[in-house]
């Protein structure tokens, strides 16, 4: 992803933590298509990444950062993967590690981090119950907390699978982007992309941005009831709980933002069953030979469900985002 210097915090003549996050293939799957009955559909696999999961892309550039900038040690709270990745970014630079998951993290994942040499601490209850815990080791170490949007770099990372998804199309956009959404830094790190690429006028200045649509869990889908509600803002979910872990995030920091994009890129928002879940994820990997993870299959169960309310085009040409690999969660 480094390709993208001059668009990333990198200054002059300093070289990345990186391991060769990013660059995953942007997958034309025509049986998806027809089986949904929609003109176009990709699949972005972010499951190659290092760590099998996009959160190496933002891990990267946060870790980058944080070694310019001296930190004695990093601390993150998380569903699994962005442990797991901040584990290995962690481990490339030369920096201890502490990571508070949920016990109910998936135990691939968990095994990951462990591997990796970063110390794991697991905590009852649900990611906003790791970041207490999280928050409150920071302030006693001084260790630096890369949480989710509390601080600036991760979302610069992220944006580099919006920069991917242009190029790989040939500088235009694909009329849908359907993400499975936990925290959001995904879907606002790509809307800062498209606007950056604007800007620099790589794509028209005048162009109509990709409605973006946020794939959630019944489970756990506060911005799906937000978005339902047309708010502002959304408010905490009750005992979050879903099988595709990356989306139990019951209360994102970043809940205006997400909502703003999905409102003002003329959005959409839905929520799938697990069975639903299960069903796409074994559907997208069989039809393409993805090793999806839940995460994607939500995706991919949303968009199925939205293109058959009529509320997505059957002309619309779509990226789904396949976020992490199956593999984590057997
Ligand atoms: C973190 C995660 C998500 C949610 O991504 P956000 O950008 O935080 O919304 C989705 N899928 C997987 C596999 C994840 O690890």
């Amino acid at each position: 992803m480094w390709r993208y210097a001059p668009l990333l915090p990198l200054t002059d003549g300093e070289s990345p933590v990186s391991l060769g996050e990013g660059a995953t293939p942007l997958i034309d799957a025509p049986s998806l298509a027809s089986a949904l009955g929609v003109r176009r559909l990709w699949v972005k696999d972010e499951g190659l990444n290092p760590t099998g999961s996009f959160k190496a892309r933002g891990m990267s550039a946060a870790v980058t950062r944080a070694r310019a900038l001296g930190v004695p040690g990093l601390v993150v709270p998380t569903a699994g993967n962005a442990g797991a990745a901040l584990s290995a970014y962690g481990a490339a630079a030369g920096i201890p590690v502490r990571v508070y998951a949920p016990e109910t993290t998936p135990s691939g994942i968990l095994a990951t981090i462990r591997a990796l040499g970063a110390e794991l601490v697991t905590v009852p209850g649900h990611i906003g119950d790791a970041g207490r815990a999280a928050r409150a080791f920071a302030a006693d170490s001084g260790y630096f907390d890369v949480s989710t949007l509390r601080e600036p770099y991760r979302i610069e990372g992220k944006k580099t699978m919006g920069l991917e998804v242009a190029e790989q199309l040939g500088w235009r956009l694909p009329d849908v982007i359907v993400y499975p959404t936990g925290g959001g830094t995904g879907l606002i790190g790509m809307w800062k992309a498209f606007l950056e690429l604007q800007r620099i006028g790589w794509i028209a200045p005048g162009a109509r941005l990709p409605r973006f649509v946020s794939a959630q869990a019944q489970g756990c889908a506060p911005i799906v009831r937000a978005f339902a509600q047309r708010a502002r803002h959304a408010e905490p979910w009750e005992n979050p709980s879903t099988h595709a872990s990356g989306l139990r995030v019951p209360a994102p920091l970043g809940d205006r933002l997400i909502l703003r994009v999905l409102y003002e890129t003329n959005g959409e928002a839905a929520a799938a069953t697990e069975d639903e879940i299960r069903a796409d994820t074994a559907a997208l990997s069989h039809a393409t030979g993805i090793d999806a993870a839940p995460e994607g299959g939500c995706a991919l169960a949303v968009c199925r469900a939205l293109v058959a309310a009529g509320r997505i085009a059957r002309d619309a040409e779509i990226v789904v985002f396949n976020t992490g690999t199956g593999s984590s969660y057997r």
